[in-house]
């Protein structure tokens, strides 16, 4: 192994794993830390299920077509111009050959037109979903010479005269130690999933959240960053969250605890009184709006009640629903107030909202809801050659970010589905690749 490492990559997520790629593949060594143990390498990607690109025709992969314009259009509008120009173009553009690229790499995509994904215009499905597209990426880098470790947690140390780094390494096998690196790529995701930091940001009410990626991606990085001096992007106290069944777990319940039954009923807080989200109608974004609005409810709880023809035309949810012969039973198996319950659903009933279904038939139905925090719109600072930016607007030629730590650059509020992978990809490939160049000089 290389005593100094042309580039160290520290976390093994989907930024990671494609900034180690693209900079083994330009011909110099790279060494890839992930502080996950090996069967939860991979980050959040593992939950992931889709990415978005522009392609100009129909391909293989993904129907129609997704241009250039109006992927721009559609990320200025949900993020209300809170969006660094020049890296949202660099992003939208390098999109177009980021699934040409991920195939070359090892991963499989899977085809629109055999019924196992829904029609989607503006992403590509990786076959086998996101956990598939992580092993193939970890036996590619492995194949082309990426050296990997696993349970390895990196920490900047300090950057000696010569340049180079040197990072602190806890492994679980092994007393701590420190290895040296030219250049460096922080692929660590953010602070999302630290409860702490989201205490420090969110008050008490943040015991009531839950996170629905990896407990790895402890935001441990990003605070050396800052600590460091590295400019900040978005805002601590802005994330995305969508509601989650409450019965999940605290951490890690990806996809599957998401409660996408919400148009098909109506939703109480703990005192049994019906609360809307703004807005918040049948389209997939209203997932995000819901998140905040359970979130500040009183416990941090809501419940969605459906009766029998709502629970009928839902999609199963991972966990059962809470029953009830009557609206009365039910209030008493959720422990709320059943003269509340049933004045809420009569009022429901009596000005049904555009769209909605009364609740009216038994069996009813109901499941309990927390937030789940997806990501938080803050991280370091990047310039367009992925170099982390200090707060006094230098550059460090050695030090690059990509992925969820400076997501924030692109996405300051807002999301659209199949950003969190693209921005991953794209940007951790061209993180790679600068470092490499600035290796070679
Ligand atoms: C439930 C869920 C579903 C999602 N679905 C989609 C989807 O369908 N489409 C989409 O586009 N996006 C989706 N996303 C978002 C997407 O998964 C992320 O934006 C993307 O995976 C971020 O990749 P990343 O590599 O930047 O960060 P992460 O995935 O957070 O990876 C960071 C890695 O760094 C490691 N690490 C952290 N600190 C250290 C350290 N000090 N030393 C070593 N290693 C460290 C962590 O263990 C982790 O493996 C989803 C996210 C979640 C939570």
């Amino acid at each position: 192994m290389s005593s100094t490492w042309d580039v160290v990559v520290i976390g093994g997520g989907l930024a990671g794993l494609c900034a180690a790629i693209a900079a083994r593949r330009a011909g110099v060594s790279v060494r890839l830390l992930e502080c996950a143990p090996s069967a939860f390498r991979g980050g959040n990607a593992r939950h992931a299920r889709n990415f978005r690109v522009v392609h100009e025709a129909p391909t293989r992969y993904v129907p129609d077509a997704y241009q250039a314009r109006e992927f721009l259009d559609d990320l200025a509008r949900v993020t209300q111009g809170d969006s660094n120009p020049c890296l949202a173009q660099r992003l939208v553009a390098e999109s177009e050959t980021i699934a040409a690229w991920l195939m070359a790499n090892g991963v499989p995509l899977q085809q629109p037109n055999v019924g196992v994904v829904p029609y989607s215009r503006r992403t590509v499905f990786p076959l086998g979903g996101g956990k598939a597209m992580i092993n193939a990426l970890y036996s590619t880098a492995t194949d082309i010479g990426v050296a990997i470790s696993t349970d390895s947690e990196a920490r900047l140390s300090r950057q000696s005269s010569n340049g180079n780094w040197s990072i602190d390494l806890t492994t679980a096998t092994s007393s701590p130690s420190s290895i040296d690196a030219r250049t460096i790529v922080v692929c660590a995701g953010g602070a999302g999933a630290d409860p702490a930091w989201l205490r420090s940001h969110y008050g008490d009410a943040a015991d009531g959240f839950m996170v629905r990626g990896t407990p790895y991606a402890n935001g441990r990085m990003l605070a050396d960053l800052i600590a460091a001096g590295a400019g900040t992007v978005g805002d601590p106290t802005i994330c995305h969250m969508v509601a989650v069944d409450a019965r999940g777990p605290r951490f890690d319940g990806g996809i599957v605890t998401r409660i996408t039954a919400i148009p098909y009923g109506m939703v109480v807080d703990g005192s049994a009184r019906r609360i809307d989200a703004t807005g918040a109608g049948a389209e997939p974004t209203h997932y995000a709006r819901w998140g905040p609005r359970i979130a500040a409810c009183a416990g941090q709880t809501a419940y969605l009640i459906l009766d029998a023809d709502g629970l009928q035309r839902a999609a199963p949810q991972a966990f059962p629903p809470i029953s009830g012969a009557t609206i009365a039973d039910l209030a008493e198996a959720l422990g709320l107030d059943p003269a509340t319950l049933a004045q809420s659903v009569n009022a429901f009933n009596a000005a049904l909202p555009a769209g909605a279904h009364p609740i009216a038939s038994a069996t009813f139905a109901a499941y309990p809801m927390r937030p789940g925090v997806t990501f938080v719109h803050h991280g370091v600072a990047v310039d367009d050659h992925m170099r982390i930016v200090w707060a006094d607007d230098r550059r460090n030629d050695t030090l690059f970010a990509a992925g969820m730590i400076m997501a924030a650059n692109v996405i300051g509020r807002g999301y659209l589905a199949g950003l969190g992978l693209t921005l991953a990809a794209v940007f951790g490939r061209l993180a790679g690749t600068e470092a490499a160049r600035h290796v070679h000089g």
